[in-house]
């Protein structure tokens, strides 16, 4: 479904110039969880801002369904981001004068086939704030909403770059629980970046990033835990 070539990523320039990405080879599944772990620096957000069309890469592909990001016009890729890719960060970045049901129709806007509000508001747990703002929720519950930004519009892939960042432990927990249990019921493919160990027992696919190449990549079939996994 997703499938990453031979991708290469540069900063700066001359002396100053860093290989951040050094030839990175990854295949998705539809439907699959996929985590990336690393030290900081080590290219995490860089390779979720190629795979999201926000950044491109000096050489190498992301393609999706057998067609090449690359080679995606700048109309068709702007359509593509929009209709197709859901993004979630640390920061909930939620418009602070609109309600909780009116920051989730915003990422509904311009897309064909959105998810029914109502039955996302419960969903994420949401239902019965959906009228109050931003800052009458806690950190965990802005979250969700930002959760449900990126996936009223049903994106075939959710990329998230440490989603509970923000978060304490047992909130994450409950952030990780609800995006593995939106991936189970509405299918979404799924790409995370998170330092959260509560994640592995649900990734399908592990990959660890260090000094530019992916140093492990596990397939978590039985959804093992963190200790077992021995990362
Ligand atoms: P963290 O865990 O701290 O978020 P990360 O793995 O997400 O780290 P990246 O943000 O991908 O790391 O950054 C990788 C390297 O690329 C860093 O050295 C960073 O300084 C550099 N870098 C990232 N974006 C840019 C940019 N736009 N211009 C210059 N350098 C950049
Ligand atoms: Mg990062």
């Amino acid at each position: 479904f997703l499938e990453i070539s031979d991708l290469k990523k540069s900063f700066g320039e001359g002396d100053s110039k860093v290989q951040v990405l050094k030839g990175i080879d990854l295949s998705v599944d539809k439907g699959e969880i996929c985590v990336l772990l690393g030290p900081s620096g080590s290219g995490k957000s860089t390779l979720l801002n190629i795979i999201g069309g926000i950044d491109s890469p000096d050489s190498g592909y992301v393609s999706i369904d057998g067609e090449k990001m690359v080679d995606m016009t700048e109309k068709r890729l702007t359509r593509y981001r929009r209709e197709h890719l859901g993004y979630v960060f640390q920061m909930y970045n939620l418009i602070p004068n609109l309600n909780i049901k009116e920051n989730i129709e915003v990422g509904a806007y311009l897309s064909d086939n959105p998810l029914n509000i109502d039955d996302l508001l419960h969903t994420l747990g949401l239902y019965e704030h959906r009228h109050k703002l931003p800052n009458q929720l806690s950190g965990g519950q802005q979250q969700r909403t930002s959760i449900g930004r990126a996936l009223v519009k049903n994106p075939d892939i959710l990329l998230c770059d440490e989603p509970t960042g923000a978060l304490d432990y047992s909130t994450s927990k409950e952030i990780l629980k609800l995006i593995g249990d939106v991936n189970q019921k509405y299918g979404n493919t799924v790409i995370m970046v998170t330092h959260n160990d509560a994640i592995k027992e649900m990734a399908d696919t592990v990959v660890k990033l260090r000094d530019g190449k992916i140093r492990k990549a596990y397939r978590n079939e039985n959804k093992i835990s963190a200790e077992e996994l021995d990362w």
